[in-house]
């Protein structure tokens, strides 16, 4: 028995010696960890830093204040030993990108962030733009951390998480970029270090649009075309969980001009005889979605993708929302036959962007108006184009007896035409997801779970961004790279708008998030 038992022992030994390395989870959760310490001791200089970076005017348009952000940029990136690019396309505000190299092989995670925000309605806001003010809840200003002493309660935690700083981009999309390098930090103070190469990738015209982007990722694919993006901007869930967004719908718009008679006419003369543009745009416009918002043009939804059965679950777990909102926007019902809004987020939309057609009020004469404008904007689903929306409308049109021109038309078009409409399409870009179920899409739920609290997935947003451009693979024809959107600032940020702003607890839980991204990813 003895000898059993000493074998026993033994094999037991043997077996912890030869235990695996830490799981993926298991090396983010001790990040995460490690990283709350670490940035509980270490808040003021983050927020020092932050504020300094927030201070520089970042609108892309402005050539002296985007050069000083990259500038910036660079020497933050490169304290912290990252080797840094700096890519430039003319006079295009500069893509700067830091790498910090992993083993030999392992596979490349790059992290988007934009530094640059949008321009401001200075007069609006409460104090400058580029000024940031450290404000507490109940609205009243505080000392920045430079300038504030000793800890105000003499505690580890010396600044309030619910206090907020007050300055464009604190929240889009800056925060995400003092969380990356925060979290940096904390893996260096815990001697941690990536397993895979770790790229930070940091944009300065997002807000204008990105312009340049198809063309810095087609001129720079070694450096642009990795083997995963998380593209970190935007805002949280409402309800305060973390978001994970594995996809965007795609966007383009049109112009639609009916005619009427050339001049305007007396409709007690020549009303009943003389088509009206207006009536006539009413119909068209009617016969293009249904009162629930489902688009009726024949062939539209032909190349939608349904649902996954992953995406449907993952929408059926998203925390209810909708009787808030419907309170919140005073309305009394909602289209996409009671469908959840994520849900009805999935589909195709077709929106009536605004009307303009003859006048109304004191202003109504009885006269039949010499035409009719409306505008329209759609969101597009998998596997929709921009293209295939423009065939798919205008092959409708023709079928309901319209002739489709892209100008003006001349008088001859005019009279030999009786129902004539002139498209003006703009442009547009298709949509994009990742599969949820895609190993990558998995690995970053669990490891998002791992820093404390289970992430809020939804299969897309509402919105648009060009995030096919990201998903263009790297190596493989025809593969595309998973991409998915990861933010971190506060729902209630007002960005765009005037007094944006963060709230310190989300820059602290986006610290640990990226910690543990960044230790448990594995090679
Ligand atoms: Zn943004």
């Amino acid at each position: 028995m003895r000898v059993l038992a000493a074998a026993l022992a033994l094999a037991a030994l043997a077996g912890a010696a030869h235990a695996a390395p830490p799981s993926g989870v298991a090396r983010a959760t001790a990040a995460a960890k490690d990283a709350r310490t670490w940035r509980r001791a270490h808040e003021r200089a983050i927020l020092e830093e932050f504020v300094r970076f927030l201070a520089i005017p970042n609108v892309a348009g402005d050539r002296a204040g985007i050069e000083r952000n990259a500038d910036m940029l660079r020497g933050m990136l490169e304290r912290r030993g990252l080797a840094v690019r700096v890519l430039r396309q003319g006079d295009a505000p500069p893509i700067v990108v830091g790498d910090l190299a992993g083993p030999a092989g392992a596979r490349t995670v790059a992290f988007y962030a934009h530094y640059d925000g949008q321009p401001t309605d200075t007069l609006s806001w409460r104090g400058l733009p580029w000024t940031p003010v450290l404000r507490a809840p109940s609205g009243a200003d505080l000392p920045l951390p430079s300038e504030a002493g000793p800890p105000r309660s003499g505690g580890t935690t010396s600044i309030d998480a619910e206090d907020r700083l007050y300055a464009r981009s604190a929240g889009d999309d800056k925060a995400a970029i003092v969380a990356m390098l925060a979290a940096l930090d904390a893996m260096r103070a815990a001697s941690a270090k990536p397993a895979f190469h770790l790229r930070l990738v940091f944009e300065g015209e997002e807000e204008a649009g990105s312009p340049h982007l198809a063309k810095y990722m087609a001129d720079e694919p070694a450096l642009l075309r990795p083997d995963a993006w998380l593209i970190c901007d935007g805002p949280v869930h409402q309800s305060g969980r973390p978001l994970l967004a594995f996809g965007v719908r795609g966007t383009t718009s049109v112009e639609l001009t009916v005619y009427g008679p050339v001049k305007g006419l007396h409709d007690g003369h020549y009303g009943n005889w003389v088509p009206n543009p207006v009536s006539r745009l009413a119909h068209l416009l009617a016969s293009l979605r249904d009162e629930q918002g489902e688009p009726t043009i024949p062939g539209f939804l032909d190349e939608v993708v349904p649902p996954t059965d992953a995406e449907r679950a993952a929408i059926a777990a998203i925390p209810a929302v909708e009787s808030g909102l419907r309170a919140e926007f005073e309305i009394g019902g909602t289209e996409g036959g009671g469908s959840p809004l994520n849900e009805t987020l999935l589909r195709p939309a077709i929106n009536f962007r605004g009307l303009r057609a003859g006048n109304v009020g004191d202003r109504a004469s009885n006269t039949i108006p010499t035409e009719a404008r409306a505008s329209i904007d759609f969101r597009l689903v998998p596997a929709q184009t921009p293209a295939s929306v423009r065939a798919h409308v205008e092959e409708h049109l023709a079928s309901l007896g319209w002739t489709v021109v892209s100008d003006a038309p001349d008088s001859a078009t005019r009279v030999t035409h009786d129902k004539l409409v002139r498209l003006e399409w703009g442009a547009g870009y298709p949509a994009a997801r990742t599969p949820l179920d895609a190993p990558f899409s998995v690995e970053v739920t669990r490891l998002v779970a791992a820093a404390g609290r289970e992430p809020v997935r939804t299969p897309t947003l509402g919105g648009s961004v060009p995030m096919y451009l990201f998903q263009q693979g790297p190596s493989k024809p025809g593969a595309t790279t998973p991409a998915i959107v990861l933010p971190i600032a506060n729902h209630d940020d007002n960005q765009h708008a005037p007094n944006e702003n963060l709230r310190l607890q989300n820059l602290w839980d986006g610290i640990e998030t990226f910690a543990a991204l960044f230790a448990g990813l594995e090679k």
